[in-house]
């Protein structure tokens, strides 16, 4: 059953008159501009960048097989996790739920806001508790925070299980892909046409190696991506960023997405053989979470050794662990051999 999106929008968001920039009321690309108070010299960056960034929508479209009118362009994930929570959720009324261990900004942002958060802590081994989160909504629940392959655990959740709570949750499932493309399951990108409920967030952040340039999508039915678009900044994603990104997404990243999968492999197998490592859990992402004898000593080693790691050792569920991102074969190696010299420091 498709759901209604529009009963779940804050009221004052239904009510807006969105701004209108000089670029909404005349659409032409030749003339003499006028309209927009910029400067008449041309240095490159004089006029204001398209605020709905049809080039950039198109060529994305392209490489995703969604349709533009299913893209958001946001300043980072970051900024569609934000937009998200102004869209739906009434400060202090409204509340929303993520998965926990997961992303930090998902709480953050809802905090901001002023938007009550309820986390769910996964099951054993990582994995996604449905009848838990379904549990914990009310009529107050407007949006559910998902991460797929999960940030810091590494895991991805079976397709029909994040497919059961898009339909029988009636608020927003928000589904984070950022590693997508380091998973062998595919993006539920191909679910939001049937399910207008479901959006699916994915970045240049971290495959696509432009996390400096701070692009992030939401991917989602028409009607989701009209009232973000409503709600961002109307320039939210500057001219020198959209003409960088254009060129960058020209140049494929199989191989480097490749040999940072087969690294993981190698990483993962060298860890698995050291006394000082208790577990590496399953990762889809271009990172291992990795259970070790004493994360705040291995990580202070390390730090020693000039190798930076996440010490996720005081995240709940996730004690003892720390979170290695997956470099070049020089630097995994570099963190190897770190690793093994800490390992003989230890041995008693
Ligand atoms: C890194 C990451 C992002 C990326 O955020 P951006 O703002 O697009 O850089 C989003 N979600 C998760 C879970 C991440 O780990």
């Amino acid at each position: 059953m498709a759901k209604n999106i529009d009963k779940l929008v804050r009221e004052c968001i239904a009510r807006l008159t969105p701004y209108s920039t000089a670029r909404d009321e005349y659409q032409g690309e030749l003339g003499v501009f006028l309209d927009a108070n910029e400067s008449p010299y041309e240095n490159g960056y004089n006029r204001y960048p398209d605020p709905h960034q049809k080039a950039l929508k198109a060529q994305i479209a392209a490489i995703k097989g969604v349709a533009a009118e299913s893209i958001f362009i946001g300043n980072g994930s970051d900024e569609a996790i934000d937009v998200l929570l102004r869209v739906f959720c009434e400060p202090r009324v409204d509340n929303v739920i993520a998965i926990a261990p997961s992303y930090g900004m998902y709480k953050v942002a809802a905090a901001i806001n002023d938007v009550e958060m309820r986390e769910v802590q996964l099951g054993e081994e990582f994995t996604l508790p449905v009848g838990e989160l379904l549990a914990a909504t009310d009529e107050h629940t407007k949006m559910m925070f998902l991460c797929s392959p999960n940030n810091p655990t590494g895991n991805s959740f079976p397709r029909e299980q994040i497919m059961r709570l898009v339909e029988e949750f009636d608020g927003i499932v928000v589904v984070d892909e950022a590693y997508i493309d380091f998973a062998e399951a595919e993006s539920l990108k191909s679910e939001i046409a049937a399910n207008p409920n479901l959006v699916v967030l994915q970045t240049m952040s971290k495959a696509w190696a432009m996390a400096g340039l701070r692009i992030g999508l939401a991917l989602a039915s028409q009607r989701v991506v009209e009232l973000m678009s409503q709600v961002k900044y109307p320039y939210n994603i500057n001219v020198a960023t959209m003409s960088i990104v254009e060129e960058l997404l020209r140049q494929p990243i199989d191989a480097n997405v490749e040999e940072i999968k087969q690294q993981r492999a190698v990483v993962e197998q060298a860890l698995q053989q050291s006394a000082a490592v208790k577990k590496i859990y399953p990762s889809d992402a271009n990172f291992l979470l990795a259970e070790v004898d004493d994360a705040d000593a291995m990580y202070d080693y390390l730090i020693g050794k000039g190798i930076i790691v996440r010490n996720r050792n005081r995240v709940k569920g996730c004690e003892g662990c720390l979170r290695l991102t997956i470099g070049t074969p020089a630097e995994n190696e570099a963190l190897l051999k770190s690793i093994s010299e800490y390992e003989k420091s230890i041995v008693r």
